[in-house]
């Protein structure tokens, strides 16, 4: 047996399970089958142990429990396994000075090597609001993102302030990519995964894209992946029949519910919203917003000022039967023709996807078709 047979033997997977969690990344990045023994190299010679450094700045700590209580698929844990978390202020054994030097030593020591993740948002109109170490998020941001190989902005508020950015925005809270901009920062290594909280998968597919291929995959124009965030909610949707004919929960909790009718009336924010969590789903595989709720549009920017009322459908939508005309949920099915057009810009391891609608972030416009 290999030292990495070994590895894999202590965390209870043997090659056979790793090499089909390769298979599964391959997939759910659209890379094909063609892609695995690549995948499975990078993972194996990775040194094993790349260090990551994980800090927390505005945030709820969500993210860091979406990824850490992760239990499958199998081949989320084996990356969170391989990686080397060098410091996680909630994760971690060591504290105050011992943590201190670990930080130091992985952001100074191994400059231009090491995966920085970020949870939360940098606060930049009362820099004191958040300190870690004496030092401000504004600060420690700077650092360990110019030394950074490659930064991941894991949840909407590390990458777009979330709640935190909801008007006033008290604290200046900001996301990566506006962060990194405003410091005239090098944007090309940052990848963003703004759902709220982080999909482990998501999280998994980034890292072993960039173990594999030694680069960020392709990304929009809000630094998220494609291959994650290249086609929208509503295109993967399961009640996507429904919407198509025009069959609507009218009531929550009324009968439409029972009958799985599309939640566009509810206010679901799939036809607004790039992400995939249709097929890569939540809760280990289990369900997903729509299964038990609606879609709120977590992945977007904006989300929240934008994305408000949450339970009132957003217009801007042409709906199918309606040609020409974009309207709101209440005049779905009835066939009036007012419309306020609203814009809406638009546990580690992933083809850019190549959906109908192309990249994301583009002004939502769903496809017309006849009665
Ligand atoms: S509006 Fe929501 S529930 Fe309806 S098809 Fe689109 S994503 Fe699914
Ligand atoms: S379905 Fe919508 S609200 Fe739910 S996680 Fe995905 S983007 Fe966020």
């Amino acid at each position: 047996m290999s030292e990495f047979d070994d590895i894999l033997a202590l965390r209870g997977f043997s090659r056979r399970d790793f090499l089909k969690g390769c298979a599964a990344l391959a997939a759910i990045m659209g890379l094909g089958q063609a892609a695995v023994p690549r995948i499975a190299q990078a993972l194996e010679q990775s040194a094993l142990r790349p260090p990551v450094v994980w800090v927390d700045f505005q945030e709820c700590l969500g993210c860091t429990e979406s990824t850490s209580k992760s239990r499958y698929p199998d081949f989320v844990n084996i990356v969170l396994d391989l990686i080397s978390l060098e410091y996680h202020e909630a994760l971690m054994a060591g504290a105050g000075a011992q943590a201190e030097q670990n930080y130091s030593d992985t952001v100074e020591g191994q400059k231009g090597a090491y995966v920085l993740v970020v949870e939360g948002s940098v606060a930049t109109k009362i820099p004191n609001a958040m300190t870690v170490g004496g030092r401000t998020s504004v600060e420690i941001a700077k650092q360990a993102i110019s030394n950074a190989a490659l930064v991941v902005a894991v949840g909407n508020c590390a990458s777009f302030g979330n709640v935190q950015a909801a008007y006033p925005n008290p604290t200046g809270a900001m996301g990566m990519l506006a962060f990194m901009r405003d410091n005239a920062m090098d944007t090309a290594k940052l990848i963003q995964l703004p759902t709220c909280p982080v999909n482990p998968v998501h999280v998994a597919s980034v890292i072993t894209y960039f173990l594999t291929y030694k680069k960020a995959p392709e990304v929009d124009r809000w630094n998220r992946p494609l291959m994650h965030f290249g086609r929208k909610v509503h295109d993967e949707c399961p009640r996507r029949a429904h919407f198509d004919e025009g069959r609507f929960v009218e009531v929550l909790g009324g009968p439409g519910e029972d009958e799985r009718l599309c939640l566009y009336k509810m206010g679901c924010r799939g036809p607004h919203t790039y992400a995939d969590c249709a097929t890569v789903l939540w809760n280990n595989h289990e369900n997903w917003c729509v299964g038990s709720g609606q879609c709120i549009g977590c992945a977007e920017e904006g989300f929240w000022d934008k994305f408000q009322d949450f339970y009132a459908p957003m217009p801007g939508v042409t709906v199918p039967g309606l040609r020409g005309v974009r309207v709101g949920a209440d005049t779905v099915g009835i066939g009036l023709a007012a419309a306020t057009a609203v814009g809406i810009g638009a546990h580690f391891a992933f083809t850019a996807a190549k959906g109908r609608l192309g990249k994301g972030g583009e002004e939502t416009v769903i496809e017309e078709k006849e009665a």
